[in-house]
């Protein structure tokens, strides 16, 4: 498996391909993957749809593949009953959390500041503690404009690669491959949400970019919480987590 190999124009891909094709590709990445990587391949689940989507993909390639969720004290109470369950069902699947006191409301002073306390740091603490050499994510191309740039294999931290097997799959075919296998997800799509997060950060929107409700009214509105823009590798001792 090489970067090289897949660097292929993912717009091409992404209007070229059908769904099956799509789904064998993903399958394929995840297996030479995990053939190399062995353990150290771990599922970044955020419980959102995509990460289901990439976290059952894995499954499918080897069971005992393990995950990690990053949850914070802002989780909508409907989030949380969802990972309760996923994890009672998926011991594989460790939850990271930072519990240090900060500021109230720092999300509205200061998201990049929140984000990067409550959601960089415990997944380097993922990283570190779970020995990960490859983490793959749900990212999506096609997701929003802070999405766009990606490559499926990345090395952008040194030592830990990054496989995004549905980069070029759209929000249809996320839910096309939910619903053909019957995975369960957030109760809060129901509701409307396209993209979750914190309950703070996160609104129903009915705008073409599918992140649009992230952060609205903030710097950050559609953007990242940085943990596919930060380095991960800088792991600090520090912070409670
Ligand atoms: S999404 Fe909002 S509440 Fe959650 S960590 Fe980021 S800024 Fe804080």
């Amino acid at each position: 498996m090489s970067e090289l190999e897949y660097r292929e124009n993912l717009k091409e891909l992404v209007d070229g391909l059908n769904f099956k094709e799509k789904v064998e590709r993903a399958e394929r990445l995840i297996r030479e993957a995990y053939e190399i990587h062995g353990a150290g391949l771990v599922v970044a689940n955020s419980l959102g749809k995509d990460s289901l989507c990439v976290w059952d993909l894995a499954k499918r390639v080897a069971p005992e593949i393990r995950g990690f969720i990053v949850t914070t004290r802002y989780k909508p109470e409907e989030t949380v009953r969802f990972m309760n369950e996923i994890v009672a069902r998926h011991p594989e699947l460790r939850v990271f959390k930072n519990d240090m006191d900060i500021p109230d409301r720092l999300y509205e002073t200061d998201p990049d500041l929140c984000c990067d306390l409550l959601k960089v740091r415990p997944t380097r603490q993922a990283i570190e503690e779970m020995k990960i050499t490859c983490w793959i994510t749900g990212l999506r191309c096609t997701e929003g404009r802070t999405r766009t740039d990606f490559q499926e294999i990345e090395e952008r931290d040194i030592g830990l690669v990054k496989l995004n097997p549905i980069l070029i799959w759209k929000e249809r075919e996320i839910w096309q491959y939910l619903a053909l296998n019957s995975v369960k997800v957030n109760p809060l799509y129901a509701q409307g949400y396209r993209s979750l997060g914190c309950a703070p950060c996160t609104r129903i929107s009915n705008e073409d970019d599918e992140r649009a409700g992230r952060w609205v009214g903030t710097s950050k509105c559609g953007g990242e919480c940085g943990i596919h823009t930060r380095p991960l590798k800088i792991f600090s001792e520090g912070g409670g987590i």
